[in-house]
């Protein structure tokens, strides 16, 4: 993170494509009534970026998170095909961005109430290393798809370290690995056996456990109570987050903080979101819970606190939510009635 200017704490701000522009648009209204510390540098990506300046990811986009080490983004659309890589993960990688949180917690009791789970994804390593390859036989050039999965000592011992001290720094009181080492015996097994060895210099402070990833899918549906942190490897984490989002209303409702060494990145968990953009039918609470993350991440919780009540108090009332939600608001109500609630 860079150091804060008389202007305040130096952050980068990626609209990013579909709903970006209006989502990112109600968090700056809002973090300004908020009086948010942040000095937003604006900077583009995604296919805006590749039609402006022919890069999906321009250098100055990368320049602008490389100096303030900080940055805000709305969902990016990769385009399908063309051999264009995932923005996504080019960020993480630039970035060494190795570790993914994203809370869940009801705020409008669903079908399940009283959910407040933590997932901490690896982002780096596992089968989303895009090592990939298809084998021609025949006249079939696709006729045998490979690929291959790596995760190395290193990274399970960095993010299970990861997921453990954000587990004692917010009071949490267990971690569960989940993994598939019955398996995948070397790539998952090696994570598990890693990640147990660090929990032990934690067994003063927190319980933790393990759980194969296809149990644990069925738990989370069956009683996702039982768990609180849980920390797995870079796809069986993708997935599972999904399905956690899933127990709280759904995308529109999941932050998610991708956190390096140097750099941290804040979004929603959702994509660009092309059937609704341009309609004011987005709802922008997950991109305001990432702000909220980016708040705790600079230090500032107190302010954090203060954007989740509002959120929780607007969303508490039906003319308050989005058509995600089965209310009437559109994307910018949610904002008015936000800075209202912020400014009262
Ligand atoms: P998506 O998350 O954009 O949309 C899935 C469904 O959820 C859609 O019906 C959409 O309308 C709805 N939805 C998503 N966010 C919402 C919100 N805030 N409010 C209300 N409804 C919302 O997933 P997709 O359609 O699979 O992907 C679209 C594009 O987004 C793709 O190009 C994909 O690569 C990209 N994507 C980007 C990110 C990111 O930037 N972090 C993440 C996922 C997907």
């Amino acid at each position: 993170m860079a150091n804060a200017t008389p202007h305040g704490i130096p952050a980068t701000l990626i609209p990013g494509d579909g709903i970006g522009p209006e989502i990112v648009d109600v968090a700056v209204r809002v973090f300004d009534a908020l009086g948010s510390p942040f000095a937003w540098e604006t900077q583009q990506a995604g296919l805006n970026a590749l039609e402006k300046s022919g890069d999906l990811l321009p250098a100055e986009t990368l320049d602008s998170i490389r100096r303030t080490g900080l940055a805000l983004k709305g969902p990016l659309t990769t385009p399908v095909g063309g051999g264009f890589r995932s923005v996504n993960v080019r960020l993480r990688e630039a970035f060494q961005l190795y570790a993914n949180v994203r809370p869940a917690r009801t705020i409008i009791p669903g079908r399940y109430d009283k959910i407040d789970l933590v997932l901490v994804r690896e982002n780096l390593e596992g089968l989303y290393v895009g090592h990939e390859h298809y084998v021609p036989i025949g006249g079939d050039p696709h006729a045998v798809a490979m690929a291959t999965g790596i995760n190395t000592r290193a990274g399970s011992r960095r993010i299970a370290r990861f997921a453990f001290d954000y587990a004692v720094r917010n009071q949490r009181r267990k971690v569960t690995i989940v993994h598939k080492a019955n398996v995948l015996k070397a790539l998952t097994g090696m994570f598990l056996e890693t990640a147990k060895e660090v929990g032990l210099d934690y067994a003063d402070r927190l319980e933790y456990d393990d759980r194969i990833v296809d149990a644990c899918a069925m738990q989370l549906v069956l009683n996702p109570w039982q768990f609180d942190v849980i920390v797995s490897t870079n796809l069986f984490g993708d997935i599972l987050s999904d399905q956690i989002a899933g127990l709280v209303g759904g995308l529109g409702m999941a932050p998610g903080a991708n956190i390096g060494e140097d750099a941290a990145i804040f979004e929603a968990v959702h994509g660009s979101a092309p059937d609704i953009a341009g309609k004011g039918l987005a709802n922008p609470s997950a991109l305001l819970l990432a702000g909220a993350l980016m708040l705790d991440h600079v230090g500032k919780p107190a302010q954090a606190q203060k954007l989740r009540d509002a959120i929780d108090a607007v969303l508490a009332t039906d003319s308050g939510r989005t058509a995600d939600l089965g209310g009437g608001a559109s994307t910018s109500k949610f904002g008015d009635l936000l800075i209202e609630r912020l400014r009262g």
